[in-house]
């Protein structure tokens, strides 16, 4: 599809137009109340959701529709606007945030919020990328069908955004992640063409999988304006529960004997060290460790299944049973209905909240395989606690994934300024990243690169791999100005 050509006028080498004339061309295009200009109403569109990126823009621009997406891009470009597309504003790498410049824009989907369609029959869903995760999985579960993609802000994440970053989540383990739930997109590219790519099929072998150029392409090769996501039947039994462990490697060893014995029934297994369970236990007074004593790491599982909750609970006690004779696991309790499932859940979905109320927070996304997680959290803790004798070093996420989150949190009265807390978060990226990479790992594995990471990708990737990157970037953004700063640099 092509845009529309009134909205080409604007060719890229024709003069740019004035300020003011290019401001009122986007509002005749999307509307006069959906351009914000105003400093006080852009701010939240402005900061990202730890306060820890902040930006300046032109104005920020909230389309109603794929078409107008189009318009307002070719405007941008052929003035020579950067382009910071936004959802949910919950990245947690800067990635939505625009720079200082002051001259950027920032074209936010959450207007666009409808579901076009779900064929329950084919287990599909498509919709527009505005549409907020909770919505997406009420309405899957008004179908009887599940969209298992599940993060602590699935409250205010937008599928744009969860397609953009690749999001992962507690459901990688036995859904995947973004690029293994989506099975067709709907694109604009930098030049306002119209890429119509939302095909329903499980099965498409017309050349290259153009989709996957935009899964956790976070904003720098043009704007998601909707997408097919894959539903699943959904599971009428779930049993969870957390287990008190001595050591990372139990909690592996407790892993394989589930998948072992329970096969992908196995829904998520997450861990958290002592030190990340005492952080969410202060600020999160209303909930509660349901386990006596204190165990160096906790471990929360989930098994769901269409079976009876009965057998689903007789299964879990069953291989916990034989974890505890076996030394594997120092404790368990089971939580067999939703009530105490959530209260042993809120604590995972409630880390990132309570670590931004204890303090300044570096939240490391490094994946390493599975089997040498256990070495990785040895590292990392020996080096951070060299380093950092004041700060907390906690660990936390997806075991499962080989995903764990090296989380140092920094007390608020040990820097003075921005710049020196700047300096100390770099030092700990430093050291986790290293860690990881020795190990075979990545240093991000579901947040991104964004603007966090946008200096450090250099020097973990191979040079073959950034010749690569640049080289796509500028075939579909020549000028470089789809989310500038973002992932890749131009040299
Ligand atoms: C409490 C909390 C818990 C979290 N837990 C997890 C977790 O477990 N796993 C995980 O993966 N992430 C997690 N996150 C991070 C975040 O929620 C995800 O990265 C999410 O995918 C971002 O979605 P969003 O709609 O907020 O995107 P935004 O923050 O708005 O944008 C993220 C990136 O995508 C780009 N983008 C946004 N919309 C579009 C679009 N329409 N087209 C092109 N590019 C676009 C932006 O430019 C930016 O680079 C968590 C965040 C919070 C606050």
């Amino acid at each position: 599809m092509q845009a529309p050509t009134f909205l080409m006028a604007a060719g890229p080498h024709e003069k740019k137009m004035t300020d003011k004339d290019f401001l009122q061309q986007v509002a005749a295009i999307v509307g006069p109340n959906n351009i914000l200009t105003d400093p006080a109403e852009m701010a939240p569109y402005l900061q990202d959701w730890r306060g820890r990126y902040t930006g300046s823009a032109s104005c920020v621009v909230r389309p109603g529709n794929t078409e107008e997406v189009s318009g307002v891009l070719v405007l941008c470009i052929a003035n020579d606007h950067p382009v910071v597309p936004q959802a949910g504003n919950t990245g947690l790498c800067g990635g939505a945030i625009a720079s200082k410049s002051g001259d950027s824009v920032v074209i936010n989907v959450s207007r666009m919020n409808g579901i076009r369609e779900i064929d329950a029959v084919n287990g599909t869903m498509t919709v527009d990328a505005g549409c907020i995760l909770q919505h997406v999985r009420d309405a899957a579960d008004r179908q009887n069908l599940l969209f298992p993609m599940l993060l602590g802000s699935v409250g205010s994440c937008e599928v744009g955004g969860l397609v953009s970053t690749n999001a992962g989540g507690t459901g990688v383990l036995r859904y995947g992640n973004m690029r293994e739930l989506v099975l067709g997109l709907e694109v604009v590219l930098p030049d306002g063409r119209i890429w119509n790519g939302l095909r329903a099929l499980r099965k498409d072998n017309t050349g290259y999988d153009l989709k996957q150029l935009f899964i956790g392409a976070e904003g720098t090769l043009g704007i998601v304006t909707a997408a097919v996501l894959k539903l699943f039947p959904r599971v009428s039994a779930s049993v969870s529960a957390m287990v008190a462990l001595d050591s990372v490697s139990d909690a592996i060893t407790l892993l394989q004997e589930l998948r072992a014995r329970l096969g992908n029934r196995v829904e998520a297994f997450e861990i958290m060290s002592a030190p990340q369970l005492a952080i969410v236990l202060k600020h999160m007074t209303q909930l509660r460790n349901p386990i006596a004593g204190n165990a160096p790491y906790y471990a929360l599982i989930e098994i769901a299944d269409s079976h009876s909750q009965q057998d689903l609970v007789m299964a879990l006690e069953d291989v916990l049973g034989t974890a505890l004779e076996r030394g594997t696991i120092a404790d368990a309790t089971i939580a067999p209905d939703l009530a105490k499932a959530t209260a042993i859940w809120d604590l995972r979905h409630n880390i990132s909240e309570s670590n931004k109320r204890e303090g300044f927070t570096v939240s490391n996304d490094t994946s390493v395989p599975i089997s040498r997680q256990s070495d990785f959290v040895a590292r990392v803790h020996e080096k951070a606690k060299a380093a950092f004798p004041e700060a907390h070093v906690c660990f936390c996420g997806h075991i499962g994934d080989g995903n764990i989150h090296a989380i140092i949190v920094f007390p608020r009265s040990l820097y003075n300024s921005p710049e020196e807390f700047e300096a100390a978060a770099s030092r700990a990226n430093t050291i986790v990243h290293d860690a990881s990479v020795a190990l075979g790992g990545s240093i991000s594995a579901e947040h991104g690169i964004g603007q966090m990471h946008l200096h450090r990708l250099p020097r973990y990737a191979a040079p073959v791999e950034l010749d690569l990157m640049r080289t796509i970037k500028r075939a579909l953004d020549p000028k470089w100005l789809m989310n500038p700063g973002k992932v890749i640099t131009p040299d």
